[in-house]
């Protein structure tokens, strides 16, 4: 009988299982008959920008927390498809970091070359998954918003590719409540012209607070103030820019630290990271994590282990991303189609605490670049993905951080060497820091387009004196 597998999202992971199988398919694999419920619009997960917040028109939780103006935050060189490339999608080179509607076209590109669209049920969000222990079968409920009408449809195999970076982790800081001035989550941040001549606080010391602050300081804010909790991120900011140890508590519109001082603030934006939620999935079928490079109970990194007919994608934390979406999804289409055998599920859950427990001995960026890198490159070597230099990948990743570290707000002026067709990028005709227009004409296109915010200021990178 055909099996019938159902993925729940078409974001890059759920439409590089879709491109895994069209693949297969291609060349004469037995058919499967594939659902992919989406409960957007359109496809593109993240990268399908939404100006909602809260709740979508259908009464669902947004699901991205992209935001205006934002750039990729990496080389463009790291996350390449190996059966897709920039060039081939653009027809030209490009610059190494091309702002989120250039990637999203790019993601777009190689799903409708490959004909996937018609797997899709947009406006799907799947309410309920169900395993039968008898028939051995799972029981997918959604609801199609198209015909408002709520569906129970049965499959073999379950794909999760519903994502982690949106369901807002939001810690309580005491005086919130009486803050005079707007308290939100990065999940919730669109626009950095919104606090242009403000005062910011933001929360964390990651990747969110490093890229909204940096939007805020190239849109205009006034200063900028990140608390952290563990560590700074100690790089050399402009100097209205200062890093603070964890905000203890605010009182009126004044924020007080844990190091005794305080700073007068306007707004602020809880960078604080995102909650791995599966609210359609029974405590049976649930993958309960941080966010992390080895989240356990998934047998490479993708299995789970307590029932092997599922499958995870991309729930790890992401150093690769789109490529690393790749190498799990032909993996997981592998062994759907039998060409890859599971062992029993200690031998699963044994290899799994090996990886682990190297995770747990990484200590710095460059051995967890390396981890993934070896697991991206141990997954891709199973199936016929198209094998490419992971070393070489791992290294432009090295570069990068190196990069951030020599100007944290000149970084996205670098340029890369593609691993997948040795081109060498152009630089970008614009500076980042003046690059006000973010689409995709203005990109490929130089000169830039007239900014279309006419207020828009440029930004000059001002020095603390000490830099
Ligand atoms: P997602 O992109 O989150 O897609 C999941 C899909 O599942 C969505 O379409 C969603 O609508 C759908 N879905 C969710 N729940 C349901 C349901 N119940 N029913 C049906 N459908 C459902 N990565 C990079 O490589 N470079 C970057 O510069 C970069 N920038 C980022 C910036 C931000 C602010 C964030 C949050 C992430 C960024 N990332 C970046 C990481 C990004 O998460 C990945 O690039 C990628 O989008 C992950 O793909 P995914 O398919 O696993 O998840
Ligand atoms: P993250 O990497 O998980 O980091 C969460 C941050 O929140 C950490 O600094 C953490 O501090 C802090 N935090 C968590 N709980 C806290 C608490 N109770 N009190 C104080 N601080 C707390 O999340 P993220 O920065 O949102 O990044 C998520 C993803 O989005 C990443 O994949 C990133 O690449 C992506 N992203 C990309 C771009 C871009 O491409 N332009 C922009 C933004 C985000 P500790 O260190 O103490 O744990």
């Amino acid at each position: 009988m055909t099996k019938r597998v159902a993925i729940i999202g078409a974001g890059p992971s759920g439409l590089a299982q879709l491109r895994a199988f069209q693949s297969a398919f291609k060349q004469g694999a037995e058919p499967v008959e594939l659902v992919c419920y989406e409960k957007q619009s359109d496809w593109g997960g993240q990268w399908n920008y939404t100006w909602h917040t809260g709740l979508d028109e259908h009464g669902e939780p947004v699901h991205s927390s992209m935001y205006r103006y934002l750039w990729s935050n990496g080389p463009k060189e790291c996350l390449e498809f190996a059966d897709y490339t920039f060039e081939e999608h653009f027809d030209k080179p490009i610059a190494s970091y091309p702002p989120r509607e250039v990637l999203w076209d790019y993601i777009k590109g190689r799903v409708e070359k490959a004909d996937v669209r018609r797997y899709i049920r947009f406006n799907c969000p799947v309410r309920h998954v169900a395993f039968d222990e008898t028939s051995k079968e799972f029981h997918v409920t959604i609801h199609d918003h198209d015909t408002d009408a709520v569906e129970t449809a049965t499959f073999d195999h379950v794909i999760v590719a519903s994502g982690h970076f949106s369901t807002p982790n939001k810690p309580k800081f005491e005086g919130f409540e009486n803050f005079n001035g707007r308290v939100l989550h990065a999940h919730d941040f669109r626009d950095a012209m919104e606090f242009h001549g403000k005062d910011l606080l933001l929360i964390g010391s990651s990747f969110s607070a490093e890229d909204i602050g940096s939007q805020c300081y190239k849109y205009g804010a006034r200063s900028i103030t990140t608390s952290y909790r563990t560590a700074p991120m100690g790089f050399d900011w402009p100097e209205n820019w200062e890093e603070k140890p964890l905000l203890q508590r605010v009182s009126g519109n004044t924020a007080y630290f844990a190091d005794g001082t305080s700073k007068r603030v306007d707004a602020i934006i809880l960078c604080t990271g995102y909650l791995h939620h599966f609210p359609f999935l029974p405590d049976n079928l649930r993958l309960k994590t941080n966010n992390r490079l080895w989240p356990l109970g998934l047998y490479e990194g993708v299995v789970w282990e307590d029932n092997p007919q599922m499958f995870y994608l991309g729930m790890q934390d992401q150093w690769y991303t789109f490529n690393m979406f790749d190498a799990q999804a032909w993996f997981v289409r592998d062994v759907i189609l039998g060409h890859i055998a599971l062992p029993d599920q200690a031998t699963m859950k044994r290899k799994s605490a090996e990886w682990r427990a190297r995770e747990e001995a990484l200590t710095d960026n460059e051995s967890m670049v390396r981890f993934q890198g070896d697991y991206v490159h141990h997954l891709i070597k199973q199936t016929d993905y198209p094998s490419f230099d992971i070393e070489s990948v791992n290294q432009i990743f090295l570069d990068w951080v190196q990069h951030k570290e020599d100007g944290i707000m000149t970084f996205r002026d670098r340029s890369y060497r593609s691993v997948m067709t040795g081109t060498q990028a152009p630089a970008h005709h614009t500076r980042w820091l003046d690059a006000m227009d973010d689409s995709l004409e203005a990109f490929l296109n130089a000169p830039e387009r007239t900014p279309s915010r006419e207020n828009a200021p440029k930004a000059q990178i001002r020095r603390k004196q000490s830099a």
